[in-house]
């Protein structure tokens, strides 16, 4: 039954089409499921799979070329990654308002060019910005409350009445004798007429 070439012939086709069958249905089924884990778009599921349903083997090397770089999965967890990163990090690191160097958060002063930075609270010590009118920790008056208050203008008034009276007893009054010799002669001086 052996001699029989035909039928030989014939079974190891039909073998190795059943073994090309399964590796193309495989393919095919695989590269939905992959594709489906990289998109959600339906009409590149479509196509994907109709290029390995078409092409087979070569069709599943070009998918695999041509598919997303990464699956769904993959980039949701990037994208957590990327926000936990943007919450963790500082806000906003402060920065020398004149020298724009990186300075600490309860810096009174730039230590590279000594410029103003924030102020001591009077109630409770904390370091305030400059700008604050109240202290956020104790209530006192912060910075900014201070300033426009004319504190010169109030302190000067009283500081001339006391020097005033210095050079008043350094000159006695006392009516001398040039006084009535310059009247003397004011009123001699009508001859004309
Ligand atoms: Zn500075
Ligand atoms: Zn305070």
């Amino acid at each position: 039954m052996f001699d029989d070439w035909q039928s030989i012939a014939w079974v190891a086709g039909s073998v190795l089409g059943a073994y090309g069958f399964v590796l193309w249905l495989g393919s095919v089924v695989w590269t939905y499921r992959d594709m489906s884990e990289r998109t959600h778009d339906g009409w590149s599921q479509a196509v994907a799979v109709l290029l390995v349903l078409v092409f087979s083997v070569p069709g599943l090397f070009l998918y695999l070329i041509l598919r997303p770089h990464e699956t769904l999965a993959e980039a949701y967890e990037r994208r957590l990654e990327a926000e936990a990163l943007m919450r963790d990090a500082p806000a906003e690191p402060r920065s020398c308002r004149r020298c724009a160097r990186p300075v600490q958060e309860d810096f009174l002063l730039c230590p590279h060019c000594r410029t103003n930075l924030r102020e001591p609270c009077s109630g409770c010590g904390r370091a305030l910005d400059l700008d604050w009118v109240a202290c956020p920790y104790c209530g006192a008056q912060g910075p900014q409350a201070a300033v426009p208050v004319p504190e010169p203008l109030a302190a000067a008034p009283p500081a001339p009445a006391g020097t005033m009276s210095e050079p008043s007893r350094a000159t006695p009054k006392r009516p001398g004798p040039t006084a009535a010799g310059r009247s003397g002669a004011s009123t001699g001086s009508h001859s004309s007429s």
